[in-house]
C-alpha cells in the first residue's frame, strides 16, 4: 500500500552525515505517526554515499535508493525523487543536516490548516554572510518581486508539498528554488513556517557564488515560460506593436508630404523601405505569436494549468 508520506532527500557526496540524517528523519517520522517511505536520491556521489544508503536500506525498509548514472545536479535529484514518491505528501530536505528533520511534524501540521505548499525559512541561517545570506537575501526579494510570491526563503530545501502539486511541475536546470513560485502560479496555496538551519559540519557546499547568476537567469526563464504559456500571441503581440507604429508613421508622414508637394527624389524609396521594413517585422513577430500559440496547444499547456487547480481544489 502506498505511504501516506514521502520524504525526498538530494544526496551528493554525503557519506559522513547519512547515518545521523536518517536517525534523525526515523525520530521525526515516529513524531508525525505516519506510513511514510523515505526517497534517497544519489546523484551519482563519488564517496561512499551509495554504499552508506544501501547498508541503511538493509535496516529500515521505508527507505528507497534512487541512482543517478552521472551527476544531474539537485534539481534533478528532487525532481526524480517527485516522480518516484508514492505519498499523498512530500517533504523535501537537504542531506547535509543543515535542515532539521525535527521541524517535519509543523510542516505537515501547517499544509493541513489547508495548504498544497508550506516552505521552510531559515531565519537565523547558520551560512557566511557576504557569499551566501546577502546574495540569497537579494536573490529572495527579487524573486518574490517577479513571481508575486512573497515568502522569505525560497532557497530553503526543507519544504512540504502535497502531491499533485509537484507531479504536475516541469523543473529543470536550477529550479527548485523556485517550486513555491511555480505551483502559485498554478493555483497552488503557499505558505512558510520559522525552520532550524544548522551550520554545514561534514563535507563542503556543491555551490559557489557563481550559483547567484543561474538563479538570477532561471527567474527569467519562469517569468517568461509562465506569460508566455498564458497567451504567447499577446505576448509577441506587444513586440509588434513598436514596429507597426513607427510604420504607421513614416506612411502618414510619407502622404502628408506627397500631398503637400514636398516630396524630394529620394524620399518616396525611402518611405517605402521604412514602412515595409517595419510592418514586415510587425507581421513576423504576430507570426511567431501564432506558431507559439500552435505550440502551446499542441503540448497541452493550457489544460494542464488548469487541471492542477481543480485537483487542488479537489483532494
Ligand atoms: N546536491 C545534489 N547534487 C548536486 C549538488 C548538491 O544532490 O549536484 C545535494 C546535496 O547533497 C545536498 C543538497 O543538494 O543534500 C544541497 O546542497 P548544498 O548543501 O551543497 O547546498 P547549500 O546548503 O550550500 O545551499
Ligand atoms: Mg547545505
Amino acid at each position: 500500500m502506498a505511504p501516506a508520506l514521502s520524504i525526498v532527500v538530494p544526496v551528493y557526496n554525503e557519506e559522513e552525515s547519512l547515518e545521523e540524517l536518517h536517525a534523525q528523519i526515523a525520530r521525526a517520522l515516529d513524531a508525525c505517526g505516519r506510513t511514510a517511505e523515505v526517497v534517497y536520491v544519489d546523484d551519482h556521489s563519488r564517496d561512499k554515499s551509495l554504499a552508506v544508503l544501501l547498508k541503511l536500506r538493509e535496516s529500515d525498509p521505508r527507505i528507497r535508493v534512487i541512482r543517478f548514472t552521472r551527476n544531474f545536479g539537485q534539481t534533478a535529484a528532487m525532481g526524480a525523487g517527485f516522480d518516484y514518491a508514492r505519498g499523498r505528501v512530500v517533504v523535501t530536505l537537504d542531506a547535509d543536516l543543515q535542515n532539521d528533520p525535527a521541524d517535519i511534524p509543523r510542516l505537515l501540521e501547517e499544509l493541513d490548516k489547508g495548504y498544497d505548499v508550506v516552505a521552510g525559512w531559515r531565519r537565523s541561517r547558520q551560512d557566511g554572510f557576504l557569499l551566501r545570506r546577502l546574495p540569497s537575501l537579494i536573490a529572495n526579494r527579487l524573486i518574490a518581486w517577479v513571481t508575486g510570491t512573497g515568502i522569505h526563503d525560497t532557497g530553503c530545501t526543507l519544504k512540504a508539498f502535497r502531491r499533485q502539486v509537484v507531479k504536475n511541475l516541469p523543473i529543470y536546470a536550477e529550479q527548485h528554488r523556485f517550486l513555491p513560485a511555480m505551483s502559485r502560479q498554478s493555483g497552488a496555496r503557499v505558505s512558510e513556517i520559522v525552520v532550524n538551519h544548522r551550520p554545514r559540519i561534514h563535507g563542503q557546499s556543491k555551490y559557489g557564488i557563481e550559483r547567484a547568476l543561474r538563479v538570477f537567469l532561471d527567474l527569467f526563464a519562469i517569468k517568461m515560460i509562465a506569460q508566455f504559456a498564458h497567451r504567447p500571441l499577446h505576448y509577441f503581440g506587444l513586440f509588434s506593436l513598436p514596429f507597426a507604429a513607427i510604420s504607421l508613421v513614416a506612411l502618414v508622414f510619407g502622404v502628408w508630404d506627397y500631398r503637400h508637394g514636398r516630396i524630394e527624389a529620394e524620399w518616396p524609396d525611402f518611405v517605402v523601405l521604412v514602412v515595409g521594413l517595419f510592418l514586415s517585422l510587425a507581421f513576423y513577430f504576430i507570426l511567431l505569436g501564432l506558431l507559439s500559440e500552435l505550440a502551446v496547444s499542441a503540448a497541452g499547456m493550457h489544460r494542464r494549468r488548469v487541471l492542477d487547480r481543480v485537483l487542488s481544489d479537489s483532494e
